[in-house]
């Protein structure tokens, strides 16, 4: 029996489990590290990303975080509590408030549908903020314990303190983590396609809007400045992508705090008191949530309209384009100026007496003729070619820069390849088809799609009359 390479490659070795786990472990060491230096507690721009990364990793992950992978994110914790100084018994009590939230955060995320865990469904950031009350309310609680210990303050400043500080991180990291493209398949998918969006300044237009606004925040000052950036963040979030936009809306609080604290933003208002700075810091993050919001409503919408557009272009039966689909796509790459200096053909195509194989074999038996003369068809085509479905048993080819004999030769490949296919029904049964052809090629009329369909439909009318399972061109 041979295996099965999909199960293999999606049961991870525990070599990879070993290497997820040192990774989770050395992503929170050098976060923490990060974290520790620059973030004395209560100041401004203080900001605690580890606990948001490592959620972040965990929820991406295709399986769940085993012992090892929390064994690993609390040696990671741990080291860099001691590497810089903190005592062993304080390095403790700070897991005791970074773990909970992590993994209150994993087991509520966890439990979304993707779509909702991505941030790619409309309703998805309610239940983001929701994920993220959750934890940040779990490592309150905690603070409720450790604070009055470490920083020997209330249990309630515990709570506010440890619950801001989650939340802010939580809502400015966590975004960006979650929509990040997988590189490898971005990668992959850019280099396959030869569409690669040309450079547009207008789509630019956006992004020096928020630039702009920021400048004139500074430039101005006073307690509204905080908001100049808002329109431009919602037009970035019309404009780019989610995870773009994530990334823009994070950048906006870490500026505006970084901004504030060393006097460059003046908003004519004290935030030296925790109060005002926790509710500065929450504020900015709630900020975020409208261009998050909308540029998670894009994506669900665009998505949708990419489904439909395809579901409006193709044929459901044998998944190559439909009469309009073909029409529409055929219309727009004769009218490409790259093409014009090249020839281009068009084949028509109908399947030989198909009537009887109805007729033998039922019309669902026919529906399997039909999608497996689109595969063997599709089979025999070049990247740029296009296929479709006219109406009943005809199909038509367009072949951009192909010449005559190069059409006539893809043509009776196909009329070959399809008389030697056996097409096995479902109900057990074999039989074989063939596949009448008419060819019209360059010189183009005039760019018309429909006046070389008629053309290699006359040379169709031929290919039957002389016998069918043949070629003929017009
Ligand atoms: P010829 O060799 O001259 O092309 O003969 P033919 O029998 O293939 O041509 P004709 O145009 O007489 O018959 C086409 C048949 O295709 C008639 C129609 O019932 C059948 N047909 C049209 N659409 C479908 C479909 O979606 N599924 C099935 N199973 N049959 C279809
Ligand atoms: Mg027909
Ligand atoms: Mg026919």
């Amino acid at each position: 029996m041979t295996e099965n390479p999909a199960a293999s490659d999606v049961l991870p070795t525990s070599g990879d489990k070993f290497r997820a786990a040192l990774f989770v472990g050395v992503v929170v060491y050098f976060c923490s590290i990060f974290g520790i230096l620059t973030s004395p507690p209560g100041v401004l721009a203080a900001y605690w990303p580890t606990n948001a990364v490592l959620l972040g990793i965990l929820i991406r992950r295709s399986r769940p975080p085993n012992w090892l992978d929390w064994l690993s994110a609390f040696a990671g914790y741990l080291v860099s509590d001691l590497v810089m100084a903190h005592s062993l018994s304080k390095g403790l009590l700070l897991i005791c408030t970074n773990l909970p939230g992590v993994i209150t955060g994993y087991l509520i995320f966890s439990r979304q549908p993707k779509p909702y865990r991505t941030l790619r469904h409309p309703r998805a950031m309610p239940r983001f903020v929701l994920g993220v009350l959750g934890a940040s309310a779990a490592a309150g609680t905690s603070g409720i314990f450790v604070h009055p210990i470490l920083f020997g303050g209330s249990p309630a400043y515990g709570f506010a303190f440890w619950f801001c500080t989650e939340l802010v991180s939580y809502m400015g990291i966590l975004p960006v983590l979650l929509t990040m493209p997988n590189v490898k398949r971005w990668l992959k998918d850019h280099r396959r396609r030869a569409d690669w969006p040309s450079f547009r300044l207008d789509l630019l237009a956006p992004l020096l809007a928020f630039a702009v606004s920021l400048g004139l925040g500074v430039h101005w000052g006073g307690p509204g400045a905080i908001l100049y950036a808002v329109p431009a963040m919602l037009w970035c979030a019309l404009t780019y992508s989610l995870f773009a936009t994530a990334g823009i809306t994070l950048f906006f609080c870490m500026w505006t705090l970084l901004a504030i604290s060393s006097g460059v933003l003046q908003i004519g208002a004290a935030v030296d008191s925790p109060l005002a700075v926790m509710s500065l810091r929450v504020g900015l993050s709630l900020t975020a949530l409208a261009p998050l919001t909308v540029a998670s409503v894009m994506v669900a919408r665009n998505e949708l309209l990419e489904r439909l557009q395809h579901a409006a272009s193709h044929d459901f039966l044998t998944h190559v384009l439909n009469r309009s689909g073909f029409l529409t796509q055929a219309g727009e790459l004769l009218a490409t100026p790259q093409l014009l200096r090249h020839p281009v053909a068009v084949l028509m195509m109908d399947i030989d007496h198909f009537k009887k194989v109805n007729d033998t074999y039922g019309h669902d038996g026919g529906d399997q003729v039909l999608a497996s003369f689109a595969t063997v068809a599709q089979s025999c085509l070049r990247g740029g070619d296009l296929l479709g479905r006219l109406g009943g048993e005809e199909f038509a080819v367009l072949l951009p820069g192909c010449s005559a004999q190069d059409a006539y030769t893809i043509a009776q490949r196909i009329c070959d390849a399809f008389a030697a296919h056996t097409v096995a029904l479902r109900d057990g049964r074999q039989l074989n088809n063939t596949v009448s052809i008419g060819v019209c090629c360059a010189p183009r009329i005039e760019n018309d799609i429909a006046a070389m369909l008629s053309a290699a439909d006359t040379a169709l009318y031929r290919a039957k009359e002389n016998g069918r399972n043949r070629v003929e061109l017009a």
